[in-house]
């Protein structure tokens, strides 16, 4: 029997008549059902939201730092259970699964650590001025389908440390678990503060237009967060939009060939390349190329592809059909081109499941589609360059700039070439970590604002300043 799944509305799990299919990528059946909510739902979502915000603003932040606390301690108690209906929906293996759901846990906690203090403008014999953080109200938050649970709760726990509350939409290819953790906070989380609710795309722009939300907060890719931004800009709704990538890697000549393979492999196939920091293209001093693309090809042969859920794997399918069709055009262009494959290229079509061989090009042209575009899968192109200059060029022609590495013997020449990548963040010697401390945003078309560190709590609120002059007082 296939499990029904409810949202969360207004502290009460709630179903709906009409509802949609969640496949499992790695066999493509069928696992379970959740609502396919309209305006309707979403009305009715949005109220439940704006009754809770009157009361919620005005608890103090450790009664709201508390029930973050609460999300974060169920998470983590019912890490088994989430991780593997996490695999089964997104397609990842167990290892990876698990990780981001300690990672949520980890990342709620961290997020909550913030303080929002009044600053003090000016203080003297005249006036006293001060700038106080009042929240934004509801939010609506619009989540993609490549981290759903840690893409969840990176919204939802700075919206409830601001005093927002929140209507929360999965993407419909990966609702499951986050519905399963929408049941198991229903009861730490005061009814109203946080809202899930599930439907397909048509949902979104029923979201960013609804009269009645003041923020939108959005992960996915450039060309949806385009539209959120126009429809936003009727009411000029607050917006905070974390966007696509096309992330370049440089690998400059004195990098240890044995030390980096593995570490470069990882940050481009890390959940089978879904990532919107992975390393999307690899540029490698002329130098080293031939060493270190064989060093990684060689790498790449032993690492296995397959259901997540089973023991050995360690790059899953493709998470959804549109996707791997996606992934699949750009390894034909790629072919129909004649670019040379280091590895990959072909795949069984009768095997059921979205899985795509892992695939690594050698040294395709700078206007290959492979390397213009961002693939979001299993795919690398490595690229061989001559100069850090010419690398630097490279990496900067792209209408993304979401995040970029180094990797170097000189982490300070690293850092000299790390200055002049034009994006939200830059790794040296490392790859993709996000620190709740820190912020994290895009530059040029990945992005409009920052999530994560106090900038990205701040994105959930108005400054608001009161000045008392002190010596006009008409009494
Ligand atoms: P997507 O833009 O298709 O969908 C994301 C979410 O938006 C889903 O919930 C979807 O239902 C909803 N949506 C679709 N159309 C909408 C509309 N018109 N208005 C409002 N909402 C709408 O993205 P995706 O395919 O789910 O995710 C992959 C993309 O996300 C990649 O480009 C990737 O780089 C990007 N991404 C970015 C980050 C980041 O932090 N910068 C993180 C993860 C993924």
């Amino acid at each position: 029997m296939i499990t029904q799944y409810k949202n969360l509305i207004n502290g009460k799990m709630v179903g709906t008549k009409d509802v949609l299919d969640v496949v499992n990528p790695a066999n493509e059946e069928v696992i379970g059902q959740v609502p396919a909510c309209g305006a309707e739902e979403l009305n009715q979502a949005v109220s439940a939201a704006r009754a809770a915000f009157k009361e919620w603003r005005k608890k103090p932040i450790e009664e709201r730092r508390q029930v973050i606390h609460a999300i974060s301690a169920t998470i983590k108690e019912n890490t088994d259970e989430l991780f593997r209906l996490l695999t089964s929906e997104q397609g990842k293996p167990h290892a990876q699964a698990k990780g981001e759901i300690l990672g949520a846990s980890m990342m709620a906690a961290a997020q909550s650590m913030f303080d929002l203090d009044d600053e003090i403008n000016e203080d003297t014999e005249e006036r006293l001025s001060r700038t106080r953080r009042v929240p934004v109200g509801v939010v609506g938050g619009i989540v993609p389908w490549n981290f759903p649970v840690m893409m969840a709760v990176q919204k939802i726990a700075p919206a409830l440390l601001s005093g927002c509350t929140i209507v929360l939409k999965p993407s419909p290819f990966t609702p499951l678990t986050t519905l399963r953790l929408a049941e198991l906070i229903k009861d730490v989380v005061p009814a109203g503060v946080v809202n899930i609710i599930t439907g397909e795309d048509s949902l979104g722009p029923l979201i960013t237009g609804h009269p009645d939300i003041d923020k939108i907060t959005f992960t996915g890719s450039t060309a949806t967060g385009k539209k959120i931004m126009e429809g936003a800009s009727k009411d000029l709704k607050r917006i905070t939009l974390e966007l696509g990538g096309n992330d370049a890697s440089i690998v400059l000549p004195d990098a240890n060939v044995e030390k980096v393979a593995e570490q470069l492999f990882w940050s481009s196939f890390t959940n089978a390349g879904q990532i919107c920091v992975a390393a999307k293209r690899i540029y490698i001093h002329e130098d080293i190329y031939d060493e270190l693309s064989a060093a990684i090809a060689e790498y790449a042969k032993n690492v296995k592809v397959g259901d997540g859920a089973q023991q050995g794997t360690a790059v899953g399918p493709v998470q959804n059909k549109k996707q791997y069709e996606r992934v699949l055009e750009l390894v034909q262009d790629a072919k129909d081109n004649g670019y040379k494959f280091l590895v990959g290229g072909d795949h069984d079509p009768d095997i059921p499941g979205y899985y795509v061989p892992i695939t690594i090009l050698d040294n395709p042209p700078e206007d290959a589609r492979i390397v213009a575009e961002e693939q979001f899968g299993p795919v690398m192109p490595l690229m061989k360059f001559s100069t850090t200059e010419e690398a630097i060029s490279r990496a900067n022609a792209s209408e993304y700039g979401l995040a970029g590495a180094v990797w170097t013997a000189n982490p300070e020449e690293g850092v000299r070439v790390a200055e002049q990548l034009e994006t939200g963040t830059v790794w040296v010697n490392e790859f993709l970590h996000l620190s709740p401390n820190a912020p994290f945003g895009g530059h040029k078309q990945s992005g409009f604002g920052a999530e994560y560190g106090k900038e990205g709590l701040l994105e959930f609120t108005y400054p608001q300043v009161i000045t008392v002059k002190k010596n006009n007082v008409p009494a």
